[in-house]
């Protein structure tokens, strides 16, 4: 097995092989740019590592040896690096200047005749090779160095340290450096920052990392060298034009690591007019070649450019989308790529908003840094990533982030450094997560101690509030009210293009005229599930549903039943008109009968008197009602079974209402849901009492109405026996809320408690109830579907549990050939891109 490739050997297509980076400097060896020269030890070789129990084997210390000699520079310094073949920026090692000893020291000398800049090369390989190879303290290094004016005298000194710390002496032969540093960059890929990123980001933890050997140009050769980003795109606003910065005189770990401040590109063209136009021309052609933003780190040695690595760039949400309609319209890609390109979850961020412009107005400024990450947070003031703490809103503030700083970032609102660039790490990784991000704000004094800040003349104490802006990099004081969803043209664009590409029907689960309103504007087509135990939360209206629960068997009861749904009846009215033709999916009540019950003594009061009834009658009825297990107990179509009046009477209001509604001149489409059916029986029962109160109201009013009646399948038994039950349904709506947690056995209330404790023991991933467990939840759910429709040609079949948002799950129910998928009006959006999606990749 070959385990190490030339350059000229690779391509993107092996970067499952050679790693993101190792990859894209092969293709771009291949689309001839300048690139110094280099070979890649695959992700093969470094599984092959661990499964050798973390040793190189002797086939692979010969092949890397064999293959250094395709490098002809001489003397060889080299730099040796990570690269991991999904991009884990910052988060495993890379060391500098490999291959430098007393002599080679002396040979470059001999050529750059400039011993400063040699010997502190020279150094600087020395302190990183002992920090990641041996894992001796920088700051030891930096101490010496402090010290120490000539840097040609650092070299003894930490070569004594070196040795004082491990025990040995400095590796001074070449190869057997290059051997060491790839053994270390294989174990940084089990580094705990490398494996929190992977469980973050739900990367695969025996991928493994390629290690890229690469001969080294210094950024810090002279004043007409340097080092920097560029994207060629804005990654924060997606604007067409490049942007980045870069450092003179310094190497490409001091823009990472935010440092120094750094100079916009544009200056670059001022101070070296030829390198930037050919810099230009780079870029245009890997973002041809690549067909998508790319994130470029170059060097310049002595006013020659050299890419040094390119990958498709992290953008903010706002950006992604922006770049995926800009690169169809200017024909780099098709619009099926395009909506391929907008991760889903991005839609839901960009829905955020931004700051009330008269807010923002009224609010006292404190100060600016840069704008690195777009969107708002308002929260507290930390100045320590590790007492960032989960459900608090909390805005963390430090000099310069770190990777170790990445549980911090990923737990807090937002993210504010006193130093570094839009490029340097923290920017990267919060614009990856779609976090709220300021960087190089140098008007901030951080008093560690005291545990506070200065800023614009004012001392704001961790735990107090602040406001920030990553689209203007303003900080305010205090709490700035937030404006919701930016729902721009862009966004819509790209939605509408989603639209035309998906399969599935993209419903909503709303229950009141408004909420169909927002949902039509999102784009939903018609209403999946709309909860009619919902609408008596409002308070006039659960007084009604009261009387009707609480109400003595028979007269009574039925009265109230009939006053309940007369009520009920303009809420659909109001449904069906704002609907404006689009199906709506009604669902008989399935109330959890305890909600809806008086708590308060005062209630109970009221509600005694409207009964006319004794509170202490009144107690014991609500005794009587009250389930053991109220998620198993007395709900859905068991209480229809018990009292068919209930249903037939709401059934008879939906189709009034209906009716009504088309008289006014609107289209309607109603669709009555029975919940809750374990048993055909059952539902035939339902349907037969509903279907006859039904027919007597068509012929009191002379006119009949097309509608469907059908059944959540939502029980894992209805699910084994849906043939039985498709016969007498003309839809299956799956209520994966409730299947979940009785499939699992997992309550939909509870397991919050217990399941953290699931995850950190490694027993199980994710969350079942927001990501359909496929496994076996999913299985039941596609053998019903399968019974469902061999049973019945005409069933449709769709989704309305909370899963019809989740675009993981969306993918499952493409792939189930489902008719629709259902969810809330804010999830719509992003629930047809996902669609959208999830369509392309089964058609592939
Ligand atoms: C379900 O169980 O998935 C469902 C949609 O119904 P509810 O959440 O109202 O129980
Ligand atoms: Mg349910």
């Amino acid at each position: 097995m070959k385990q190490v490739y030339e350059f000229r050997e690779g391509g993107k297509d092996l970067i499952p092989l050679l790693g993101g980076k190792g990859g894209n400097l092969a293709e771009m060896t291949k689309i001839g740019l300048a690139i110094p020269n280099g070979i890649i030890v695959t992700t093969d070789a470094c599984r092959e590592y661990f499964r050798n129990g973390k040793k190189i084997s002797e086939e692979l210390r010969n092949e890397i040896l064999e293959k250094l000699e395709t490098i002809q520079k001489k003397p060889l310094l080299v730099s040796v690096r990570s690269g991991a073949p999904i991009s884990m920026p910052g988060m495993m090692d890379t060391i500098l200047n490999v291959g430098f000893n007393d002599a080679v020291a002396e040979e470059v000398l001999a050529s750059i005749k400039d011993e400063t800049f040699v010997y502190s090369s020279y150094a600087r390989f020395i302190s990183m090779f002992s920090e990641i190879v041996q894992g001796v303290e920088k700051k030891k290094f930096d101490k010496i160095a402090e010290e120490t004016k000539n840097p040609k005298d650092l070299i003894p000194l930490y070569k004594a340290l070196y040795e004082k710390e491990t025990g040995e002496k400095f590796p001074e032969e070449v190869k057997e450096q290059i051997l060491m540093a790839v053994n270390s960059i294989f174990n940084s890929w089990n580094n705990e920052r490398a494996i929190l990123y992977r469980k973050l980001n739900n990367i695969d933890d025996n991928m493994g990392t390629a290690v890229v050997v690469q001969e080294m140009v210094f950024g810090n050769f002279n004043n007409k060298s340097g080092t920097g980003v560029v994207f060629s795109r804005n990654p924060s606003t997606g604007e067409k034009q490049i942007f980045g910065e870069y450092l003179i005189c310094a190497q490409g770990e001091d823009i990472v690591a935010g440092i120094r401040t750094p100079e916009p590109i544009a200056k670059l063209q001022e101070e070296m007019p030829k390198v930037y136009e050919e810099l230009l021309e780079n870029i245009h052609k890997l973002e041809q070649h690549n067909k998508d933003m790319q994130d470029i780190e170059f060097t310049i040695q002595d006013e020659k450019l050299y890419i040094l690595q390119t990958r498709n760039g992290k953008r903010a949400p706002k950006a992604a989308v922006k770049i995926a309609i800009d690169m169809q319209e200017e024909g780099i890609i098709s619009k099926e790529d395009a909506v391929l390109r907008v991760d889903p979850s991005l839609v839901n961020q960009l829905l955020n908003g931004d700051f009330e412009e008269k807010a923002v107005k009224e609010a006292t400024l404190l100060g600016k840094g840069l704008a690195a990450s777009s969107g708002v947070a308002v929260g507290r003031v930390m100045f320590d990533s590790k007492r960032v703490k989960i459900r608090e809103k909390t805005i963390l503030v430090r000099e310069e982030t770190s990777p170790e700083d990445l549980k911090g970032i990923a737990l807090a609102q937002g993210i504010l450094t006193v130093k570094g660039g839009a490029t340097s790490h923290g920017a990267v990784v919060a614009r990856g997560m779609g976090k709220c991000c300021i960087t190089g704000c140098g008007a901030i004094k951080i008093n560690e101690i005291d545990r506070e800040m200065y800023i614009g003349g004012r001392t704001v104490k961790e735990g107090e509030f602040i406001s920030i802006s990553g689209y203007t990099g303003e900080i305010y004081l205090g709490k700035v009210a937030i404006k919701e969803a930016s729902y721009d043209d862009n966004l819509k664009k790209i939605l509408s293009w989603a639209y035309e590409i998906k399969r599935l029907q993209v419903r909503m689960n709303a229950d009141t005229p408004e909420d169909v309103k927002m949902g039509k504007d999102f784009g939903a087509e018609g209403i999946g599930l709309c909860r009619t135990e919902h609408m008596f939360f409002q308070k006039d209206k659960i007084w009604a549903i009261r009387q009707v629960i609480l109400g003595e068997e028979g007269e009574e009861k039925n009265k109230a039943i009939e006053k309940l749904f007369e009520l009920q009846k303009e809420d659909f009215m109001g449904i069906f008109k704002n609907l404006n033709g689009d199906v709506a999916n009604i669902r008989l009540l399935d109330p959890p009968v305890h909600e809806f019950l008086p708590k308060e003594k005062a209630d109970k009061i009221i509600m005694a008197k409207n009964l006319g009834i004794h509170l202490y009658d009144l107690e014991i009825r609500i005794r009587k009602l009250k389930d053991e297990n109220p998620m198993l107990g007395h709900r859905g179509c068991r209480l229809g079974v018990s009292y068919p009046r209930l249903y037939k009477a709401q059934g008879r209001a939906i189709i009034e209402a209906a009716l009504d509604c088309r008289k006014e001149g609107h289209p309607v489409h109603p669709e009555i849901m029975i919940p809750f059916t374990m048993e055909a029986k059952e539902l035939a029962y339902l349907r037969k009492e509903i279907t006859e109160e039904i027919e007597c109201l068509f012929e009191e009013r002379q006119e009949r109405l097309d509608y469907k009646l059908g059944t959540m399948i939502e029980i894992p038994r209805a699910c084994l026996l849906a043939n039985e039950i498709a016969e007498v349904a003309d839809f299956f709506s799956f209520g994966t809320n409730d299947l979940t947690q009785m499939s699992m056995g997992l309550s939909r209330d509870d397991s919050v408690k217990f399941l953290d404790q699931y995850r950190e023991k490694g027993i199980w991933e994710g969350e079942p109830f927001y990501s359909i467990d496929q496994k076996a939840v999913g299985k039941l759910v596609e053998y019903g579907t399968r019974l469902g429709r061999e049973a019945n040609k005409n069933l449709t079949v769709g989704i309305c549990g909370e899963h019809g948002g989740d675009p993981k799950s969306i993918e499952f129910f493409e792939r189930q050939g489902f008719d629709y998928i259902s969810c809330s009006p804010f999830r719509v959006p992003s629930a047809i891109l996902a669609a959208a999606q999830s369509y392309l990749k089964n058609r592939k």
